[in-house]
């Protein structure tokens, strides 16, 4: 039985992960800080003896016995990861150095949740995991954007210096059950918005693009990278790529909801387009997305119509 450690592991990625590895016969580390993760995300799994809660913030040294480390902690949605952009800063790098000391110290493999972040507003379309990114490193994404590429730096220092185990995924936008609902994210808040019959808040003129992946897709792909001989960084997510206009459209499709389309200021650095190169994911991790658009966005509908 392997002992795996994951840090946000009661956020929305992080509690998938949690019930996907404990029920692959592992024992679970769940380590969070409860910035936005929340306890009822993990509550069906505490009465599992092979599931331990752990409270504790990543920008503190950790020394505890593990043999895996997924390093999910870290605010995602903009307006999370502003509120205290030090703070999400300090996550993603002194995070990451408590992180990689721990995996050092146990000989342990360890995974980071890059993001599509580091490519910023690409001026390569798909980006392809060889693209060094668009990133402005002083606007009000950039604690998140620059975090994120810094722990990158030192996940390949420390592999190059210390010969760690290290691997990174590039999570591209992710979406299902136990996403918060006051999370501010697209997904969120248009499925909230159509439920509510409240007007669907468009950011700009929603010709930007995202592309949106399942979250059992994604998790799939995680377990599939740190099962793997690859350093990576590898690009998660799923290639259909959408207008926010026309995801918009959709979620009111799906919903039967009556609310209006309004539009409200892009904030700055808004990406312009995003989409996922996979070929890379593809063909070494033999991973794909499954999950139709449709058939994701009715599961969490479901959950959140359940929430309210
Ligand atoms: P989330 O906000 O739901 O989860 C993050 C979790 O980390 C929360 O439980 C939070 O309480 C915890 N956390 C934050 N700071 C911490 C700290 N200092 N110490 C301990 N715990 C801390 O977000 P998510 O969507 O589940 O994202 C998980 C990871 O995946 C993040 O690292 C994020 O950057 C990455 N990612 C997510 C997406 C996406 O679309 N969801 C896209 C790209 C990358
Ligand atoms: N967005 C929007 N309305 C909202 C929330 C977000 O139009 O209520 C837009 C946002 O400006 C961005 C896209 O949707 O262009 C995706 O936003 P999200 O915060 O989900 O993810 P990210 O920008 O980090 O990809």
């Amino acid at each position: 039985m392997k002992k795996i450690l994951i840090t946000g592991g009661a956020g929305f990625i992080g509690s998938h992960l949690c019930k996907k590895l404990l029920n692959e016969g592992n024992y679970v580390i769940c380590l969070d800080n409860f910035f936005t993760g929340k306890r009822r995300n993990i509550e069906h799994l505490l009465s599992n003896p092979n599931f331990e809660l752990f409270e504790h913030d990543i920008t503190e040294p950790l020394n505890i016995n593990i043999d895996e480390i997924y390093n999910m902690a870290c605010p995602a949605s903009p307006p999370h990861y502003q509120y205290d952009p030090i703070k999400t800063m300090k996550t993603s790098v002194f995070g990451i150095i408590n992180m990689l000391e721990l995996a050092q110290k146990n000989n342990a493999k360890i995974l980071q949740a890059s993001t599509s972040e580091v490519y910023g507003d690409p001026k390569i379309h798909p980006q392809i995991e060889s693209y060094w990114g668009n990133v402005n490193p002083i606007g009000i994404r950039s604690c998140y954007d620059e975090g994120k590429r810094c722990a990158e730096t030192l996940i390949m220092d420390y592999h190059r210096q210390k010969n760690i185990d290290t691997k990174i995924i590039r999570i591209f936008n992710t979406y299902g059950p136990n996403m918060a609902p006051d999370d501010g994210r697209v997904v969120s808040n248009f499925i909230i918005q159509a439920l509510k019959e409240e007007d669907i808040t468009i950011y700009g003129d929603g010709t930007q693009t995202r592309s949106f992946c399942y979250v059992d897709d994604l998790v799939d792909g995680i377990i599939k990278m740190m099962k793997s001989d690859l350093t990576g960084p590898v690009n998660l997510g799923n290639p259909s790529e959408r207008t926010i206009l026309d995801f918009a459209k959709l979620i009111l499709e799906l919903t039967g909801s009556k609310s209006k389309i309004v539009y409200k200021p892009l904030p700055s650095d808004d990406p312009t387009k995003r989409q996922p190169d996979i070929t890379l994911a593809k063909t070494k991790l033999n991973w794909e997305p499954k999950v139709d658009i449709k058939d994701g966005l009715k599961y969490t509908v479901e959950y959140f119509k359940a929430l309210l």
